[in-house]
């Protein structure tokens, strides 16, 4: 399909700072991403459909390596993962964050070298560690006290495993209380203030065959202030000094994890990376000097970042109605294809695409078709009074944490997901079919 990106006038306006940097505005209301037009993608591939900008991708990956040049950027594979993020991720140089043997095998069988990957988990089940061990991943985090003792006893006679320890610095950071994790009370991590992470570091470094590189924290997701990273990365280095202090062992690496922060509308913030980036260097810098250590190497595990602006979600309208005041509109997707609204109460910024309305717009709340009244996509957002059912909603910001989260609520499937780039829609993960679901029930 080819299409011609019109001028701004002979479209109409519409904030598009949200959407991918490939976005053009065509004729008749649509828009193209990655030169597909949006219109097209849902007739061709039908709704629900998830598109994903390679080209976004790529680009926000190149902008991690450039703004972190001596860092180690691990993406969080949990965000989303498909065999062709995987090849994506490889490609740019980064590396992987895995939770469970599932995510690593098939970053693995889709040619990730091992060694690159990073196996995380606040309850790694036997399987996940078999597997960790068996394709060799480059480094364990560990997260509890009894996944010590597990990993060496798995570790054959001869071989010897790097891990990190994850720590939790005691800095409160994140979108929502159910995504903020460095601080007590929360499942993860070691504590510094229970002496849990101080008696794991001696328990690990009575294990011979475990190799203590360095230690680990992930404060939360969806951080938009670079200064809880700074006050997590100072904790971090005290507690690198009172090792070296206690145990002579000087550690080199230290992995700050995830978390950073996007815009999901138009004028909502979003984590600067290249403050970060500067503020985390001359904070580590002066902090090790300050304890007489040497710099460790950096590591972070973008996830969100990464992926999550480069995904648009293109719905079709089935009701329009109006009730108890409120203008509701109603897609044929919803809570399975997306927990977050339900989960952690956010709101995203739909756009009707593919038909120029001339109508006034309207305060309209687009919900998801799922039978739960949390299943709200957008409060109140501005859509032409004239919405009606066969009309396509675009919403962006859709690629990360919503087909991973992805469930089989209503037995509705999960929904494809496409690749747009250059030009070409390409399918990356096809649509879950009845067969898929009924297939699973064996009747018993
Ligand atoms: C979820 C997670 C990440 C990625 O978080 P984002 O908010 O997607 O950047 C990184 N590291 C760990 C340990 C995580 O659990």
């Amino acid at each position: 399909m080819t299409v011609t990106a019109l001028p701004e006038a002979a479209t109409g306006t519409g904030d598009l700072s949200v959407w991918p940097a490939s976005t053009t505005r065509l004729a008749q209301g649509d828009l193209a991403v990655g030169g597909v037009s949006l219109a097209e993608a849902a007739e061709r591939f039908s709704t629900p459909v998830y598109l994903l900008d390679e080209g976004e991708v790529r680009r926000r990956c190149r902008t991690y390596r450039d703004v972190f040049p001596d860092t180690e950027v691990l993406y969080a594979a949990k965000a989303f993962l498909s065999r062709a993020m995987v090849r994506w991720v490889r490609e740019e140089g980064l590396g992987l964050d895995v939770c469970s043997a599932g995510e690593l095998e098939l970053a693995v069988t889709a040619g990730f070298p091992p060694e690159r990957i990073v196996l995380h988990g606040n309850a790694k089940s036997p399987a996940d560690l078999d597997n960790a061990l068996r394709l060799g991943v480059g480094r364990i985090v560990i997260d509890s006290p009894s996944e010590i003792t597990r990993i060496a006893a798995a570790l054959g006679k001869r071989d010897r495993q790097k891990v990190l320890l994850r720590i939790v610095p005691g800095v409160s950071a994140g979108g929502h209380d159910k995504i903020r994790t460095g601080t007590d009370g929360q499942k993860f991590g070691l504590s510094l203030t229970d002496g849990s992470a101080q008696d794991a570091i001696e328990r690990v470094l009575g294990r011979r065959r475990l190799l203590l590189a360095g230690l680990h924290c992930h404060i939360g997701s969806q951080i938009t202030e670079v200064e809880p990273y700074l006050a997590a990365l100072r904790r971090m280095v005290e507690l690198m000094a009172r090792i070296r202090d206690h145990h002579g062992l000087t550690l080199t690496e230290l992995d700050l994890g995830g978390g950073h922060g996007v815009a999901y509308r138009p004028g909502e913030p979003a984590l600067d990376l290249t403050a970060l980036a500067h503020r985390v260097r001359t904070t580590l810098a002066e902090s090790c000097a300050a304890a007489g250590l040497p710099v460790p190497r950096l590591l972070i595990e973008p996830g969100r970042a990464v992926v999550g602006p480069a995904g648009v979600a293109l719905y079709r309208v089935l009701t329009v109605k109006r009730t108890g005041g409120t203008t509701f509109a109603a897609v044929d997707g919803g809570m399975s294809d997306n927990p977050r609204p339900a989960l952690y109460g956010v709101r995203y910024a739909p756009r009707l695409v593919g038909r120029a309305s001339t109508a006034p717009t309207h305060a309209t709340t687009v919900v998801g078709r799922h039978c739960e009244a949390g299943d709200v996509l957008a409060a109140g957002v501005e859509l032409p009074a004239d919405l009606r059912p066969g009309d396509v909603l675009a919403v962006p910001v859709a690629g990360a944490y919503q087909v991973s989260m992805a469930s089989g609520y209503n037995m509705v499937g999960r929904p494809p997901v496409v690749a747009v780039h250059q030009g070409t829609a390409r399918l990356l993960i096809r649509r879950e079919t009845l067969a898929d679901l009924s297939g699973r029930d064996i009747g018993g």
